[in-house]
Order: C-alpha cells, then sequence, then structure tokens
C-alpha cells in the first residue's frame, strides 16, 4: 500500500517539498498530493510589483509538476483533522454547488503560509490595502491605476515588505505624494552603510517619512497617528507583518498564541507526530534558539528539513540536519536600486552591504532563482530510495520529543 502524503500550500516552501518528496521517495511507495487554492505559483515575493501594474510570469502547476508524479488538487482547504488524518478541501463552485471533498493522509505536511496582519487596528479591514497575496495585491494595482496627479499614498510599516512597496510605488508613480510610516526610525536595524544608502534612496524618491509614528486608525482619506496627527491617504497601503491563516489553530495541534505551528528541529509537530509543517506556518527556532522570522529566506530550508527528515524516516535512514541560517536580507529600492544587507546567520546585520544597480540586480537572481528552484523540481535529481514497512509503522508510533 502507498503511503498518503499531503502537502498543503504550494507557495515557496509548500511546492518546494512536493518537488523535494518526489525526487526522494520512489513513486511506487508514495503517493504524494499537493492542494492548493489557486492554479499556478504566485511569486509573493513580487506582490508590490505586481501592485504598480508590472505582470509576473504565470506559472501553472501543471506544467511545473508534469512527470514528476504529484497529484495536484486545486482547492480551498477549510479544515484539517489531525486525529482523524484528514483534510477537508472545498467544493470547486463553493457551498451548496458541490460536494467538499475529504482526503485523508498518513503525512502531512503543512505550508499554507501566511496574509496580511492588520494588527487590529480600527478601519484597516475597511480602507486599507495589503499586499501579502495576489488577490490584495491585484485590489491595490486597480485603485493606485486610478488615482490622479497629486494624490497621497501612505505605506504604514517600515520593515521590509514596507520598504519595497514604498519605493516602487514611488518610482513608478513620481507623480504621486508618497509617504512611509514607521514605528521605528528609518531601516533602523541595518548596517551603517545600509541605512545611509536606504536614506539617499528615499530622498531621491521623494518620499515623506514619518519616523517613529505609530498608525492608530485608517479612514478613507487619512491615518491618524498615535500623537493624534493625520496623515491624507487616498491609499493606505498596510505593512505590519503578516498573520498566518486560522486553519491550524482550529485543530488539536500545538500552535503559538498567532496560530503557528510548533514544531521541533526536524518540522514535525511536538503534538502530532505525522504532521510537519513548514514555512510562515511554523514556529520553528533558528540560530541563537531564536524563532525564524517568516521569510523565503528561512522557509525553504524549513521545506528542505521536513522532506529529508520524513524520508528519512519511511526509509529507515539516518534524519539529516538541514542548516538554517540567514545570509542576507535582499531589498529591491524599485527597480534600478537595492540593498543587499549582510547578516549573522541569526538574522543580524553586519557592517558589510550591497547597494545601488548591483544590489537591484543580485536581488531579481535571488527572486529569479527562487521561483525557478519551485518550478525545476526534478533537476539534481537525487536517488530515491524504497519506502521501509517497518518505517512506516515506526513513524505512526507515539510522538517523538523535539531533537
Ligand atoms: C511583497 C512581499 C515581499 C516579500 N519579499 C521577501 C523577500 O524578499 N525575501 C523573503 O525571504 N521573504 C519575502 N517575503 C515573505 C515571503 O513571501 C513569505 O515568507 C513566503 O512566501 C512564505 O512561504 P510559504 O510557502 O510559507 O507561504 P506562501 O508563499 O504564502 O504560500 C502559501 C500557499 O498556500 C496557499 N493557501 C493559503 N491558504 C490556503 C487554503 N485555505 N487552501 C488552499 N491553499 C491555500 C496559497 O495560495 C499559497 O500558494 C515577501 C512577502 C511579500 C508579501
Amino acid at each position: 500500500m502507498q503511503h498518503r502524503i499531503v502537502v498543503l500550500g504550494a507557495g515557496y516552501t509548500g511546492a518546494t517539498a512536493a518537488g523535494r518528496l518526489a525526487k526522494r521517495l520512489h513513486r511506487e511507495d508514495v503517493a504524494i498530493t499537493l492542494v492548493n487554492a489557486e492554479p499556478d505559483f504566485v511569486e509573493r515575493v513580487r506582490m508590490h510589483q505586481f501592485a504598480v501594474g508590472q505582470d509576473l510570469a504565470p506559472r501553472p502547476f501543471g506544467e511545473m509538476f508534469e512527470g514528476t508524479g504529484v497529484a495536484l488538487k486545486q482547492g480551498k482547504v477549510t479544515a484539517v483533522d489531525v486525529d482523524r488524518k484528514t483534510v477537508t478541501v472545498a467544493a470547486p463552485g463553493g457551498a451548496g454547488v458541490g460536494e467538499d471533498e475529504v482526503l485523508a493522509y498518513d503525512t502531512l505536511v503543512y505550508a499554507l503560509g501566511s496574509g496580511w496582519n492588520d494588527q487590529g487596528v480600527p478601519g484597516t479591514a475597511e480602507h486599507a490595502h495589503e499586499i501579502a497575496g495576489r488577490p490584495g495585491a491585484l485590489r491595490l494595482r486597480e485603485r493606485l491605476a486610478g488615482l490622479a496627479a497629486g494624490e497621497s499614498v501612505v505605506v504604514v510599516g517600515g520593515g521590509l515588505t514596507g520598504l519595497e512597496a514604498v519605493t516602487e510605488i514611488a518610482e513608478t508613480r513620481p507623480d504621486l505624494d508618497v509617504a512611509l510610516a514607521a514605528r521605528g526610525g528609518l531601516g533602523d536595524w541595518l548596517s551603517a552603510k545600509g541605512a545611509r544608502h536606504l536614506r539617499k534612496v528615499v530622498d531621491r524618491l521623494g518620499i515623506t517619512v514619518h519616523e517613529h509614528t505609530a498608525v492608530t486608525a485608517v479612514e478613507a482619506d487619512h491615518v491618524t497617528t498615535a500623537d493624534g496627527a493625520s496623515i491624507p491617504a487616498a491609499v493606505t497601503v498596510w505593512t505590519t507583518g503578516f498573520a498566518v491563516h486560522p486553519i491550524a489553530r482550529a485543530t488539536t495541534l500545538e500552535v503559538t498564541g498567532t496560530g503557528q505551528i510548533v514544531v521541533d528541529r526536524t518540522m514535525r509537530s511536538l503534538s502530532h507526530p505525522d504532521v510537519y509543517a513548514v514555512g510562515d506556518a511554523a514556529l520553528a527556532m533558528g540560530p541563537g534558539d531564536k524563532p525564524l522570522r517568516m521569510s523565503c529566506a528561512s522557509g525553504v530550508f524549513t521545506a528542505w528539513q521536513a522532506v529529508d527528515a520524513i524520508a528519512a524516516r519511511l526509509t529507515g535512514g539516518k534524519v539529516p540536519n538541514v542548516p538554517v541560517r540567514y545570509y542576507n536580507q535582499c531589498i529591491s529600492l524599485g527597480r534600478k536600486d537595492g540593498l543587499i544587507q549582510f547578516v549573522t546567520a541569526d538574522d543580524r546585520a553586519v557592517r558589510s552591504a550591497l547597494t545601488g544597480r548591483l544590489a537591484a540586480f543580485y536581488k531579481e537572481i535571488i527572486c529569479k532563482g527562487a521561483a525557478w528552484s519551485v518550478a525545476h523540481p526534478m533537476v539534481m535529481a537525487v536517488r530515491r530510495r524504497r519506502v521501509v514497512p517497518e518505517a512506516v509503522v515506526a513513524e505512526a508510533s507515539p510522538v517523538r520529543t523535539a531533537a
């Protein structure tokens, strides 16, 4: 009998995991199903580019996974029952139109990623735009296209996504009045060189920066700050971090207060040994026992780690330790400029940074490389290993403690 592996979510980490599983395990032994809401791969790291009107290359999963043996299922996951080991996928036409489908699994890889986080600030849900996924970015794209010269845009959030969004908007639409509201200082975690360059670019693009400014409410035409000031905003773009989808929290899985699945160093759920969580959906510890930040930069390593652990456990091999660490923070500052901030293994800025056109080129290569490796899962094929029946039995055994 085949061992059924269901992978939920085909973003950077889920798609990587499905492809790597297909490479690692023998086709006759496992049935791998990849479930995703959309029919093609979304380059989430380019949503700020999409929002300003750039077109992204279509990447249909059907082509990406052709010949891999991975079965694709398009649909929205609405529930996971980790005690019965089933996943519910909504009927394609929506409730009442068809039957929901229930998929049974032996091993689950949970990679549903995250969406935007409105932090509960009043007015965000009604008035703010977001770029955490394609639907939100498309809505912003249409809104920005409809703005007349001189109208105001405020990007709230001075982190990586906010910086990429505000510079992309200002570069594409120099006719707009573009501002950034950041709770801290502009790029205050960067090296001196990185922070200096960022300030130079922001000045060149004519972006007004409101530093040490917390936005406490969003209205249709302005935002209000903690000190009671008002900043005009025909469009508010909200980029204050990501929040995971509520599905895991509705299960008996052990999750954090924010709904991330708690895993050991092999990305295996601490409460349910047949569930692995990767990417934004997991709370995994990185170097220095610090939680990994939600990013592709670390997420792809977590997918590799989970797959290598699953493959080892099913084939009776030794579970490898995939190093999960950071190397750099790659920030696009429009299409012609960028900043590559080199960091320690645990993500703290070191002195060296690349800036300017070279950094923009570097960032582009990173984005292209990430999408390429997802789209070519079978390149660099490794020897497929046979599943060992005794190992499958052991896999189903009670929870193992975190290594
Ligand atoms: C504008 C922007 C720029 C970014 N830039 C960078 C960067 O430069 N570097 C970096 O490291 N990180 C960056 N990030 C963060 C990075 O995109 C995420 O951390 C990464 O995508 C997480 O990967 P994931 O596979 O966990 O989740 P995702 O990529 O979000 O994938 C989740 C998948 O699950 C699917 N899904 C979700 N819910 C359901 C459901 N209920 N049913 C079925 N399918 C579902 C989604 O459609 C999606 O395909 C950026 C993010 C944004 C928004």
